[in-house]
């Protein structure tokens, strides 16, 4: 078990090494089972309940399972990762987004609305995404909301605060889904935002094999206009997931201290442009899809070139 220790965390997890990879972890999230060991327990504990050993089974048949389904589906979000995902030969699930409409009643994906949770929720059961990336709405838990908290009106900032949460503990229960069924969770949120400090994050980010770590978007080409025209986004940003592979594509930080590279200018995000910088670059895609190509090698539901390697060829020298 993880200390709960925020400063320690921060200097531990956030900090990438010398080379950019997140400090080694245990193995993926999976236990792996021999089918020897699988059939020999199965027949010893038929009439007990399931021990360690057969959850790992119950595991690795969901994994077997992931081959005939869904490799990434989106939560908060239209199709980025998953529209990347179709261009290098893997399965994309549904993108499921307020400016996305559910095609049963042509009603926006609006997660206020306890039916659309319930119905995303039963059609991500039914998918088995191998990874679920989520994005939940930053607003209310952003600095700039932060500033103009004082001007607002006290009950509104109420209604934002509680929507926040609730689309953020919805991300959160979609994610334990994942993670109990033997696959990876994505969670995506600013990296100064202060959901990162509620008790149901803190309680996921205590679980074994969840990391969460820092990417600066200018790494990723989030190009941004302002007054000066367009310009590299900063826009610091924190990724939760229990997929090493994946957090070891997006550990990477600013260059401009570095002097071994050019520095680069960043583009103002204040006056209402940190939501044109929410749009996914594609090298962001590609990077996320780069892990997770490496997971579903890692967790063998796909073998070396058995998908595209277009997500390899952006990598920076
Ligand atoms: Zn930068």
């Amino acid at each position: 078990m993880k200390e709960n220790n925020e400063d320690d965390d921060v200097n531990r997890q956030v900090e990438p090494t010398s080379d950019g990879q997140v400090e080694p972890t245990s193995d993926s999230g999976v236990t792996r089972v021999e089918p020897d060991d699988a059939m020999r327990e199965s027949g010893e504990n038929e009439r007990s309940e399931p021990n360690d050993m057969q959850i790992g089974i119950l595991a690795n048949l969901a994994i077997e399972y992931i081959k005939y389904g869904k490799h990434v589906s989106e939560l908060f979000s239209p199709p980025r990762v998953c529209r990347a995902a179709l261009k290098i030969g893997l399965k994309p699930g549904m993108s499921f987004d307020m400016t996305e409409t559910d095609p049963d009643d042509g009603e926006p994906w609006d997660f206020t609305v306890y039916e659309k949770r319930r119905k995303a929720k039963d059609i991500i059961e039914r998918d088995k995404p191998f990874l679920l990336v989520g994005s939940p709405p930053c607003r209310a838990f952003n600095v700039l909301f932060g500033s103009n908290i004082t001007r607002m009106d006290p009950k509104k900032v109420q209604e934002i605060i509680r929507e926040g949460k609730s689309h953020i503990d919805f991300c959160i229960e979609l994610y334990k889904m994942q993670m109990r069924e033997g696959r990876f969770f994505l969670h995506e949120h600013p990296l100064s935002a202060w959901s990162w400090k509620l008790d149901s994050v803190r309680e996921l980010r205590e679980c074994s094999d969840v990391y969460k770590i820092r990417g600066d978007m200018c790494r990723f080409n989030m190009i941004t206009n302002d007054a000066q025209g367009p310009a590299l986004a900063y826009k610091p940003t924190g990724w939760m997931s229990n997929s090493k592979h994946i957090l070891n594509e997006l550990n990477k930080l600013c260059t401009n201290n570095d002097s071994t590279h050019p520095p680069h200018r960043h583009a103002d995000l204040q006056s209402g442009r940190a939501a044109q910088a929410a749009i996914y670059p594609e090298k962001l895609c590609l990077s996320i899809l780069k892990g997770l190509r490496k997971e579903l090698i890692s967790n063998k539901v796909m073998y070396t070139g058995e998908i595209g390697t277009v997500c390899e060829d952006h990598d920076e020298k």
